[in-house]
């Protein structure tokens, strides 16, 4: 029997994606995906929409978010499946982890203007799809519009990561109170593409120890993020620390993500996939 194709990680326009829910869908039923999650940012507005547009096209689904938390001054993100999309405890959560968004995008506007780029808040809302949820993406979209970078990637690494002038630190969620949500509400968390944070040893060490104890079970294994290098390290963190193993792209558009929805690896043999833990949320 060949694996599930499953792709638990992805973007529509409801945070920094570029297609609706029903559009990926397509998408991914077309790349043959049989299991499929929308993993939007801080926020579940899409969930019914892409549970009702994977049933259209015979696939079966997971509910889905990608939480932004703030661990060891690090932005660490943590991807939530199957839990209840009506949870409003969980609802709570993620609005509160929205909240500092609209700020936070007039101060990385002002830190551009400082470097001789002005009104790039008005230009990044023109990509903005749900008000709420203002991103860095769409501060890229904008400054490659205006010419000012070939591409989104050149805009991060000149203007939006650490020490350059559109970057502002940000106070997301707590990992524990994102762990819970996410399990209160009947899911289960797991860690979104462990190679892309700067932590030392001891640092990932404590994230993976402390998620564990949070009540997380789940690790990012293959994922458009990782290099099978990568890949092939977390898989051994996951057999390490008794999680088990997610797959999803990370797609965020046809124009600038490198991995299409439902073209990845399959996940390792021995590991236990997490649609396995959640046989019963699977709609
Ligand atoms: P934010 O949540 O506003 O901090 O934006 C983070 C988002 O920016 C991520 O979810 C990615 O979609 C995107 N992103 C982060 N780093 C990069 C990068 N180096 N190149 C392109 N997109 C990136
Ligand atoms: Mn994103
Ligand atoms: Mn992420
Ligand atoms: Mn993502």
């Amino acid at each position: 029997m060949s694996p599930l194709n499953a792709d638990l990680h992805c973007h529509s326009v409801v945070s920094d994606g570029t297609l609706t829910p029903e559009e990926l869908a397509a998408r991914a039923a077309a790349n043959g995906v049989e299991l499929w999650a929308l993993t939007d940012h801080d926020e579940i507005g899409g969930q019914h929409r892409a549970a009702a547009a994977a049933h259209a096209k015979g696939m079966r689904y997971l509910t889905g978010t990608e939480i932004s938390v703030t661990f060891a001054g690090e932005t660490v993100h943590i991807v939530g499946l199957g839990f209840d999309p009506d949870d409003a405890e969980m609802q709570r959560g993620l609005q509160q982890t929205r909240g500092g968004r609209g700020g936070r995008a007039q101060e990385i506007s002002a830190g551009l203007a400082q470097a001789g780029i002005p009104n790039a808040y008005e230009g990044a809302l023109k990509y903005v799809g749900n008000p709420d949820l203002i991103s860095r993406t769409h501060f890229a979209r904008y400054l490659v519009e205006a010419g000012i970078c070939k591409d989104t990637n050149e805009v991060f690494r000149r203007f939006l990561t650490e020490g350059k002038p559109g970057f502002v630190p940000h106070r997301w969620a707590n990992l524990k109170d994102a762990v819970q949500w996410i399990t209160a509400a009947g899911g289960v968390a797991v860690i979104a593409h462990p190679a892309r944070y700067r932590f030392t040893a001891n640092e990932e060490y404590a994230l993976f120890t402390e998620f564990k104890a949070h009540g997380g079970r789940g690790v990012e294994v293959v994922t458009g993020s990782h290099t099978t290098a990568e890949a092939n390290k977390y898989a051994g963190t996951a057999r390490e620390f008794g999680l088990a193993a997610s797959r999803g792209s990370d797609f965020h558009s046809p124009d600038e993500s490198h991995t299409d929805l439902g073209k990845l690896p399959p996940l390792p043999a021995d590991l236990v996939p997490v649609w396995d833990l959640l046989a019963d949320r699977i709609r």
